[in-house]
């Protein structure tokens, strides 16, 4: 271990490298004929750290990289990797030509978004992967914006369309036939565009639930939450191998009498003499206040429920049925320990929220480890 680690607070999420890539491998191993990957690691891929994850994937595994953001595809390029990234997100107009000059792919979300492109086009190329909405209503070229979007394009003789795509908006539901008729209107506008004059070699349409769902996904499947090992719904779909394991430790452990209060607020008092363990986390690293009382965390491999309020940096739990818990013992707040698991979908229903939400919310305050079998290595930022 190195030095750094043993001087630091002893919270930190260990990400599974190996793991990594057995999901990289089963979700090739889906894909039909002819398709390739595209792998989402936006928001610091969801929460695990993108430059890291990015530097072991290879042009054989992973034809593309997209993110959401500009920043996100320039921290990626300053890292030195050199895949394809494309930027999902909105651009500023003033963002466009510096995308184009780091050789950034840009998927058009807008009609004033490729106005800029072809603009930027006439300095240099330009690949642009064009988003039309087939009825998610957010972002995408809409049918009405297509002649005028082709005009656009057929002037802009350094302007390259690499691909068309679509995102779909009920892909994880199984019981959904509104991604079929999404499918069936991307193909229509498709059609429109070559009507138009203006084709790409690749299509793409397929996120994580579509994936699961087994519907085509064109030239690239673009994934995110799969490949982190985690649901877009729980209990729905076969899980990959999660990646992140978050854990942290006792600092405290004391035995308070019955009815004495824990915590902020006075929220919660035993009805019995209780063993309680502070450990430390807070909702400072991202571990939700909505957890107050209501989660669970794994120590000795067994579940100890969360109780009284959580603090900014400090959540206590109750012991009281695991025997021996001392001071510097580990506490799993998310992923395994032993037999037991708290899955981001468990964290994820006690919020009313989603597994994506609970993977990204992990803060930059908690370093990163990144195990391959051998030694962990501690994410450079946190040296
Ligand atoms: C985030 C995102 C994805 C990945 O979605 P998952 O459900 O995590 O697989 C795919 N496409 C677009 C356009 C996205 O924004």
């Amino acid at each position: 271990m190195s030095t750094a680690l043993e001087l630091m607070r002893p919270n930190w999420a260990e990400i599974d490298l190996d793991a990594f890539d057995r999901n990289v491998d089963a979700l090739r191993a889906r894909l039909p004929e002819g398709a390739r990957l595209c792998l989402v690691l936006k928001a610091n891929a969801y929460g695990h750290g993108a430059v890291r994850l990015a530097q072991s994937l290879t042009p054989e595994k992973c034809a593309m990289i997209a993110v959401a953001l500009l920043e996100e595809a320039l921290e990626l390029r300053d890292a030195g990797i050199t895949l394809p990234v494309l930027v999902l997100g909105a651009m500023t107009p003033q963002q466009v030509p510096l995308a184009a000059e780091r050789g950034i792919v840009i998927g058009v979300p807008s009609p004033e978004a490729l106005e800029a492109a072809a603009a930027a086009s006439k300095d240099r190329h330009v690949t642009v992967h064009l988003k039309l909405d087939s009825g998610m209503g957010r972002v995408g070229l809409l049918p009405a914006d297509l002649e005028a979007a082709a005009k656009v394009i057929r002037s802009a003789p350094r302007l390259k369309v690499d691909a068309i795509y679509t995102h779909f908006a009920n892909s994880p539901d199984p019981d959904d036939t509104y991604t079929q008729r999404q499918v069936a209107r991307f193909d229509e506008m498709v059609a429109a565009l070559r009507a138009l004059g203006v084709d790409a070699p690749m299509h793409h349409l397929v996120n994580s639930g579509a994936y699961m769902r087994g519907i085509k996904p064109g030239d690239l499947m673009r994934i995110g939450i799969a490949l982190y090992g985690a649901e877009p719904v729980e209990h729905r779909h076969d899980r990959l191998e999660p990646l992140l394991r978050w854990r942290t430790e006792v600092v405290r452990v004391k035995t308070l009498p019955a009815g004495a209060p824990v915590g902020y607020s006075l929220t919660w008092r035993g009805d019995r003499e209780s063993r309680i363990a502070t450990i430390a986390v807070g909702y400072a690293d991202g571990y939700n206040r909505g957890l107050s009382s209501r989660g669970t965390v794994l120590v000795h491999g067994m579940r100890a429920p969360v109780v009284g309020r959580v603090s900014m940096d400090l959540v206590t739990i109750d012991v009281t049925d695991i025997p021996d818990v001392e001071v510097g013992d580990e506490v799993v707040l998310l992923g395994r320990q032993e037999d037991e698991e708290v899955s981001a979908e468990e964290i994820a229903n006690l919020l009313g929220t989603i597994s994506y939400e609970v993977l990204c919310a992990v803060g930059a305050r908690v370093p990163r480890l990144y195990r391959t079998g051998g030694d962990p290595e501690v994410d450079s930022r946190f040296d």
